[in-house]
């Protein structure tokens, strides 16, 4: 938590801050082994039933949560989840004002919104695409109204027949593990083939071998740690210079490391050698090593944009590609990129960041259409404003605007990536490809 948001969250800061009109940010629910999925029952619509009010009523059952088919009007409720996949005309979109209107007032704090829907692109008539799409500012909206209390809003959208594969997704979205995300679309599909039951929630990564680079410190450290806390095994690779932190990394996590440049051109051939020496094959890799090397286009270096194009996205793109050739990545993998909402969104002395991390979001649309046939999942994250070193330079005026400016009003922490890679991760995430998922509390930057 940062200084302001240590003081706003003191009884003090509680008393005082509002009244000068300042901003309050929320104390987030992290995500701990055990802890109930949501923070209180679940109502779930339409009380009738539907594909997938039904679908995610069959994916809650055993879970602990307590699911509600009708409001009694005065529960506080932990979530709120419509199934909006029916709705086929203007008139239609009515329901969520019935539905979410005389409830969102009692969603308790840390509380989750999520509309279930289709794609509009398999909409029976062109209402019916309009209406599904229209929904998506309707989810954005209920984020930012509902933000300040520390609770999220999503859209998430399954396709035909791909009803049975919600559970991860919904399981990621109404736990804590999803504290920083909201204001996201998360597509679920049937493209890839797999498993979508998970056999153990807090050991979702079970006998799993994943590569995390860049794991030495910041955003993969916290990528590794958590990975090792759900089951799964650590590759850590990072630069030879971090190989002490590396190794601490490593022995912490209970993993092995690789000291390895990820641009080397021998890089998949020493990542499968390493896998192959020490462990039983391997199940994923997330590209999280990154650089930044900022300067206004006009003053900018060809070296400083070759590193960064290298780095971030050119070393991601090759290393995939020949560990799935090799058959290193084979079926059931999953790939997961690091992008970021600024290097999406633009930024001034950015140009070279910027065109990486759009890059990682066009590997992730043409590797999982390709990939897709092979069993192997491609997805990445986009990271707001994350407390790291990286930020912790930013200067000061920049730093607070980039916390204060989204719904949750503060900078995530790189647990949040984590806990977001760590879903798209999980086998049980079979259904979840081609996504571009921001971690950013729903930052305006770059909205
Ligand atoms: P970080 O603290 O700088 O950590 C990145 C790690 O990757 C460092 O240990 C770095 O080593 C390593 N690395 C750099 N080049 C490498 C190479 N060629 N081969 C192997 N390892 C290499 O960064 P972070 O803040 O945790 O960010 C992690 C990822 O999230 C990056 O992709 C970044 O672009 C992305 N991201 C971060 C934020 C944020 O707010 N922090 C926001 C959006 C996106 P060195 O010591 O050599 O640098």
């Amino acid at each position: 938590m940062d200084r302001y948001a240590a003081l706003a969250a003191s009884p003090a800061g509680r008393l005082v801050l509002p009244r000068l009109g300042l901003p309050t940010p929320p104390v987030l629910r992290r995500y701990a082994p055990g802890q109930p999925l949501t923070v209180g029952p679940v109502l779930l619509g339409p009380a009738d039933g539907g594909r997938l009010a039904d679908a995610a009523a069959a994916a809650l059952s055993g879970t602990g949560v307590d699911v509600r088919r009708t409001d009694d009007g005065q529960t506080r409720y932990g979530a709120l989840v419509l199934d909006a996949d029916d709705l086929a005309t203007v008139e239609d979109l009515e329901r969520l004002h019935a539905f979410f209107s005389p409830t969102v007032r009692r969603l308790a704090d840390g509380g989750r919104v999520l509309v279930l829907a289709g794609h509009p692109q398999d909409a029976a008539d062109a209402e019916a695409a309009v209406v599904q799409r229209a929904l998506e500012g309707f989810t954005r909206s209920v984020g930012k109204e509902v933000g300040g209390q520390g609770a999220t809003s999503q859209l998430v959208r399954v396709a035909p027949g791909a009803q049975d594969r919600i559970g991860s997704t919904l399981h990621f979205l109404l736990s804590a593990r999803s504290a920083f995300v909201s204001g996201q679309v998360v597509e679920i599909g049937t493209d890839v083939d797999g498993p979508v039951d998970m056999p153990d929630w807090d050991a979702p990564l079970a006998g799993r071998v994943v590569v995390v680079t860049g794991a030495s410190r910041g955003i993969g450290e916290a990528i590794a740690t958590t990975v090792a806390r759900d089951g799964g095994t650590v590759v850590a690779v990072d630069v030879p210079a971090a190989a002490s932190g590396l190794a601490d990394v490593a022995r912490r996590t209970g993993g092995s490391y690789l000291a390895l440049d990820v641009t080397a051109p021998d890089a998949a051939a020493r990542i499968a050698r390493h896998a192959a020496e020490h462990h039983d094959g391997l199940h994923g890799i997330v590209h999280n090593a990154g650089i930044t090397r900022d300067k206004r286009l006009r003053n900018m270096s060809a070296d400083r944009w070759r590193q960064v194009l290298e780095v971030n996205l050119a070393a991601p793109l090759r290393i995939t590609t020949e560990l799935v050739a090799d058959g290193v990545l084979a079926h059931g993998s999953r790939v997961v990129g690091v992008s970021s909402v600024a290097g999406l969104a633009g930024n001034t002395g950015q140009t070279n960041y910027a065109t990486s991390k759009a890059g990682v979001a066009g590997l992730v649309d043409r590797l999982s259409a390709d990939l897709a046939g092979r069993g192997i999942t491609v997805n990445a994250v986009a990271p707001g404003f994350i407390e790291t070193q990286m930020t912790a330079a930013v200067p000061v005026g920049v730093r607070q605007a980039g916390r204060r400016l989204s719904s949750l009003n503060q900078g995530g922490l790189p647990v949040d990536v984590a806990e977001t890679i760590g879903w798209l991760l999980w086998p049980a995430s079979t259904g979840v490809t081609g996504n571009v998922v921001r971690v950013c509390g729903q930052a305006l930057i770059g909205a």
